[in-house]
C-alpha cells in the first residue's frame, strides 16, 4: 500500500517525483527512494531505509549531477516482506543495474520465482517479494524482450494483487506501468510537456487534470506527451483521457502543527459540504442524484449489509444501527475481510453499502466483487474521485469531506455519518413513509449540526486536560450502548492507532460477563452516556465501574446531576437528536485520543506500522 510516482517530461524528473512521494506519504512512510535514468542513459538510485525521515534525507541527496535526467520512478513505503532498511527500500534494480522497478503491493508466490531465478545464478539482496520483478524483467530483456514485452511476460507468472511502474536502459524513453487487481490504483496525467504517473489521483492534480486510469490487468507505455495502452494480451487498447473537475484541494497545515488537529477542526465545515445542496429544509427532503432510483430501488430490499475495515467498519455499524431505525430493514454490520472469506448468503434481495474513504481499501473492494458476483447491488460511500470502489459499484455517493492527510481518520468518519444518515433519509422518501416529527426534526438537527460541533471544538482545552491525564494509564475501556457501541469502539481505535495506548472498546451490558475482571485503579473507564432511553441503565453501569475503583470519564449530552456526582470528568457535548449525538462524541474522544498522543511525544500524522489507505490485504 505504497506510493509510486513516475515522470517523463522536459524538465529535470528528481524533483517532481520527490514532490509527488511527499503527497502520498499517506500512504506509507517506511522508506523511500527513486531511480532516474540520466542523460548517458544509466540507471541512478537513491533510496533511504529510515522510517519517516527518508523524504527529507531524499531531497538532499537528489542534489547531485547524477539525477539530472528526465526520466525516473519513486516509491515511498509501507513494508509488508522485510524490515524497514535502505536495501528492503524501492526502486529495486537487477544485479546488472539494467532495469529499475517499483512496487505496490504482493507477490504472492516471490519465493517460487526467487529461487528459479536463484537457480539460474541470480543474486538477491533484499529480503523483498519486489525484488524479483526487476531481475524477472532483466532476465527476459536479455532474452531478447523489450521492457513492454518483458513485463507482460512477468504478469503471466506473478500471483497476487500489484501496481508496478518500470524503468529499464534497454528502453530508456519510456516507463512501462501494469495493474494486476487491487492493490492501489495506477492513474496517469497528461499535459503538453510531460506525462506523470502515480497510486492516486491527488498527486496528480497539482500537475494536471487531464487523467487517464488503469483497469485491472491493464499495461501503458508512457514516453513524453504520448502513451499506449494494453489489454493483457499485449492489444492495443484505445482510450482517452479525461479531464477532472476538482474541489481545491487544501494540504496546508496552517496554523496547526499536525494535520490531525487540523482536520479534527475542519469538522464544522467538512460537515457543511457533506450536506450541501443535499438537503431542503423547507420540504424536509434528501436530494442525491448519485442514485438511479431505477436502478437502485429500497423497496426491493429486505435486507442491507453495511461493510468497511478500521474506522470505515464502525462508521458501517453506525450506519446499520441507523437504517434498521429509519427505514425498518434489517440491517447489519461486517469486516469486509471476514465477509468476503466467509461465504454470506446473499441474493439480490440484499444491498451492500461498502465504505471506504480512499475507494481503493483492498479487502472491501474484495467484498464489493464477490457481492457484485452473487447479483447485489452495491452502494459505495468513498471520499475520493474515480476510485475503483466507484468503478466496481451501482451507484457512489461521495462524502465530501475534502482530502484528510492525517493516517487517523477524523474528518471523514464523521462526514461518512451524516453521509448515510442523508441516504437512509432519501431511501425512507422513497419508500413512501410519512415525515413525522422524528424525520424532520432529525432533518432539523443536522443543519444544527456544523455549530453544535463548533461547540465541541470550543472545549478543546477542557478536553486537553482529559487526554493529558490519559497518558499516565496503559489500559484504558471505552463503553457505549447500542448506537454508541460504534463510538466506544473508535475512540478506542483512536487511542490505539496514535496514542499506541492498550483501549478496549466493549457494549456496556457486555461488563457482567467477563470484563469488570479487569477494573481497578490502572484501567480508566470513558463511557459514552447520552440522554436517551438507556440512561438509567447507564446510570448503573457506571455505580458498577466506581465501585470496582475505576477512574470514570463520561461523555455525555446530557445535563443530569447524578451523572455529575458520579463521574470523576464530565464531558457535555450539546443536546442534538440521539442519531447525530454520536458525531459529537466522536469529536470528542478524537481530541482526547489526539492530546493523549501529544502529551506522550507522539507524532499523530505517521502513526507507527500503520498506513491511511490500505490497499493490502
Ligand atoms: N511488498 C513490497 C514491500 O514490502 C511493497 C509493499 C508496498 O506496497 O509498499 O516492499
Amino acid at each position: 500500500m505504497c506510493g509510486i510516482y513516475g515522470y517523463i517530461g522536459e524538465h529535470s524528473a528528481a524533483q517532481i517525483i520527490v514532490k509527488g512521494l511527499r503527497s502520498l506519504e499517506y500512504r506509507g512512510y517506511d522508506s523511500a527512494g527513486i531511480a532516474v535514468i540520466d542523460n548517458v542513459g544509466n540507471i541512478n538510485i537513491s533510496k533511504f531505509g529510515e522510517h519517516k525521515s527518508s523524504i527529507d534525507k531524499l531531497t538532499k541527496s537528489i542534489k547531485d549531477d547524477k539525477f539530472n535526467g528526465n526520466i525516473g520512478i519513486g516509491h515511498t513505503r509501507w513494508a509488508t516482506h522485510g524490515e524497514i532498511s535502505k536495501n528492503n527500500s524501492h526502486p529495486h534494480s537487477d544485479s546488472d543495474n539494467t532495469v529499475a522497478i517499483v512496487h505496490n503491493g504482493i507477490i504472492e508466490n516471490y519465493l517460487e520465482i526467487k529461487q528459479k531465478l536463484e537457480c539460474l545464478g541470480i543474486r538477491f539482496s533484499s529480503q523483498t517479494d519486489s525484488e524479483i520483478i526487476a531481475n524477472y524483467l532483466s532476465y527476459e530483456i536479455k532474452k531478447g524482450e523489450n521492457l513492454l514485452k518483458a513485463v507482460s511476460k512477468l504478469k503471466k507468472v506473478i500471483r497476487g494483487n500489484s501496481s508496478i511502474l518500470a524503468i529499464s536502459i534497454s528502453n530508456p524513453e519510456e516507463i512501462i506501468g501494469i495493474r494486476l487487481g487491487n492493490a492501489g490504483g495506477i492513474v496517469v496525467g497528461l499535459d503538453d510537456n510531460a506525462t506523470y504517473i502515480s497510486s492516486d489521483l491527488s498527486a496528480l492534480l497539482p500537475r494536471t487534470n487531464k487523467i487517464l486510469y488503469l483497469e485491472n490487468q491493464e499495461i501503458i507505455k508512457i514516453s513524453n506527451r504520448n502513451y499506449k495502452l494494453y489489454n493483457s494480451d499485449l492489444e492495443e487498447i484505445d482510450r482517452s483521457p479525461q479531464k477532472i473537475e476538482v474541489d481545491k484541494y487544501d494540504v496546508d497545515k496552517g496554523e496547526y502543527p499536525h494535520y490531525m488537529i487540523k482536520e479534527i477542526n475542519e469538522q464544522p465545515n467538512s460537515i457543511q459540504s457533506s450536506i450541501a445542496g443535499r438537503i431542503n429544509f423547507s420540504s424536509n427532503t434528501v436530494i442525491l442524484p448519485e442514485i438511479d432510483n431505477k436502478e437502485i430501488n429500497i423497496s426491493e430490499f429486505n435486507r442491507i449489509i453495511f461493510t468497511g475495515m478500521g474506522t470505515s467498519l464502525h462508521a458501517a455499524m453506525y450506519g446499520a444501527y441507523i437504517f434498521e431505525n429509519i427505514l425498518g430493514i434489517a440491517s447489519s454490520a461486517e469486516n469486509s475481510s471476514e465477509l468476503r472469506y466467509r461465504n454470506p448468503v446473499i441474493d439480490d434481495k440484499t444491498l451492500l453499502i461498502a465504505i471506504t474513504q480512499s475507494g481503493e481499501t483492498a479487502d472491501t473492494l474484495s467484498a464489493i466483487e464477490h457481492f457484485k458476483n452473487k447479483s447485489c447491488k452495491v452502494i459505495s460511500i468513498v471520499e475520493s474521485f474515480g476510485t475503483e470502489a466507484s468503478r466496481i459499484s451501482d451507484s457512489t455517493i461521495r462524502i465530501k469531506a475534502g482530502q484528510e492527510i492525517g493516517v487517523a481518520a477524523t474528518k471523514t468518519l464523521t462526514s461518512t455519518m451524516v453521509t448515510l444518515i442523508q441516504l437512509a433519509l432519501f431511501f425512507n422518501l422513497d419508500l413512501n413513509k410519512s415525515v413525522g416529527n422524528t424525520i424532520s426534526s432529525l432533518i432539523k438537527d443536522i443543519s444544527i449540526l456544523p455549530s453544535s460541533i463548533s461547540e465541541v471544538l470550543n472545549c478543546e482545552t477542557e478536553i486537553k486536560k482529559l487526554g493529558n491525564s490519559m497518558s499516565g494509564y496503559s489500559n484504558i475501556l471505552y463503553l457505549g450502548r447500542g448506537i454508541n457501541i460504534s463510538t466506544a469502539l473508535e475512540g478506542a481505535l483512536k487511542m490505539k492507532e496514535i496514542a499506541y495506548l492498550h483501549a478496549e472498546g466493549y457494549p456496556a451490558g457486555e461488563m457482567k460477563h467477563g470484563v469488570n475482571a479487569l477494573l481497578g485503579s490502572k484501567m480508566p473507564t470513558i463511557l459514552i452516556i447520552p440522554d436517551d432511553e438507556l440512561f438509567e441503565k447507564n446510570l448503573g453501569t457506571i455505580n458498577e465501574v466506581k465501585a470496582r475503583g475505576s477512574k470514570t470519564l463520561v461523555i455525555t449530552d446530557s445535563n443530569s446531576k447524578d451523572l455529575r456526582t458520579l463521574s470523576d470528568d464530565l464531558i457535555v457535548v450539546p443536546k442534538i437528536n440521539n442519531l447525530l449525538s454520536p458525531i459529537l462524541f466522536i469529536i470528542a474522544l478524537q481530541i482526547i485520543a489526539y492530546h493523549t498522543a501529544i502529551s506522550l511525544n507522539l507524532d499523530p500524522d505517521k502513526p507507527r506500522n500503520l498506513a491511511k489507505t490500505v490497499t493490502v490485504e
